[in-house]
């Protein structure tokens, strides 16, 4: 089922897996003829939004489950704002789609799901004027940090503030900003980067938030230290208050409060719940993963899974029949926690 497609160049290096089949122009089509021109202003600006969205198979139900579909759609769409671009389907209509996208697709393993929303006419003027296209593409997707423990190191570069290129919502181009701190500590022989902000406080990762521990409380960055609104932040806060019983406090965070913390780990719809072992040559704690740590990530695994009965709504099937469109929660607001 999979199609391995070269990069433009045909350089071999840059083969991966795709699906075969990808949403591009209106239509379902051959994932190969989904192509666009040098020339479209966000290859050349990054001007558009795009998400990250996992599918997880459940071998035992023989289905494919997407994470909090309608959410991360909610947010896609809420981030067309920031950079003026006109999504072409509405919150129902893209759910439907991607749904049967991955069905299309017919994979049977973990996935991961790239829908972008960028302008698309041609123009070398930067102005966020001319047309805007959708496409989604699908690709298989196992772990893309090792889940058992990361050494990290503290970036050199700066979060990109959220009041220079916005780093609230997944805007193309500020991924400049995550591929200059991932490389930076893969180059130094690290896993991941600690971005911090340029007040000198913990942002997050690359991709990714962070959690600590401190005297058995949870603490998290606050949506206003340049982080991005994470969807599995939300999720990990919802479920260590309201499963595990755990404090949950949103507050800055230090640097040197990481080296001296109990736990530490990241979230992400990439790296799911990651432990931090190390950071800056320190190791946290023990240098094992703790134990608050591994209550969260064994519940996460499990919710995603749709192993959890409380959290089944989390998770949209791909191949049962559905008797409508993907279900909206009953309340808008019952989309989302409240958001800290
Ligand atoms: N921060 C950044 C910069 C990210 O790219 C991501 C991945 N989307 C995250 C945090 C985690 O967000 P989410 O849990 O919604 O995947």
């Amino acid at each position: 089922m999979l199609h391995k497609v070269k990069s433009a160049g045909g350089k071999k290096e840059s083969e991966m897996e795709y699906g075969p089949f990808a949403y591009f122009d209106g239509k379902i089509i051959p994932i190969e003829e989904a192509k666009v021109s040098i020339m479209t202003h966000s290859f050349n600006y990054g001007t558009g939004v795009f998400e990250g969205i996992r599918g997880t198979w459940n071998k035992k139900d023989q289905e494919l489950y997407i994470f909090k579909l309608r959410e991360h759609y909610d947010r896609l769409l809420r981030n067309c704002n920031i950079i003026r671009v006109q999504p072409p389907l509405d919150l129902d209509e893209i759910c439907d789609v991607t749904v049967k996208l991955c069905a299309k697709n017919g994979f049977k393993t973990d996935i991961y799901i790239r829908p972008l929303i960028y302008k698309s006419h041609y123009s070398v003027s930067p102005a966020l004027h001319g047309t805007d296209e959708l496409a989604i593409y699908v690709l298989p997707f196992g772990d893309y940090v090792n889940t058992q423990g990361l050494r990290c190191m503290t970036s050199s570069w700066r979060r990109v503030m959220d009041n220079a290129v916005p780093c609230r919502g997944k805007i193309i181009g500020a991924y400049a900003n995550s591929a200059l701190a991932v490389t930076e500590a893969h180059d130094a022989g690290y896993d991941e980067a600690i971005v911090l902000r340029e007040d000198g406080t913990v942002s997050e990762g690359s991709a990714m938030n962070l959690f600590m521990v401190r005297d058995g409380t949870l603490i998290t960055t606050p949506l206003t230290s340049d982080i991005l609104e994470g969807i599995t932040r939300e999720s990990i806060i919802e479920l260590a208050e309201n499963e595990l019983k755990m404090r949950v406090e949103v507050r800055p965070i230090g640097r040197t409060e990481m080296y001296i913390c109990d736990e530490l780990f990241f979230t992400g719809t990439g790296a799911k719940v990651a432990p931090v072992i190390e950071v800056d040559s320190r190791l946290i704690a023990s240098g094992e993963t703790g134990p608050m740590t591994r209550r969260i990530q064994k519940l996460y695994l499990d919710v995603m899974q749709r192993k959890v009965p409380k959290y089944r709504k989390w998770c949209v099937p791909v191949y049962r029949k559905r008797k409508s469109k993907v279900a909206a929660p009953k309340k808008r607001a019952a989309a989302r926690t409240k958001r800290r």
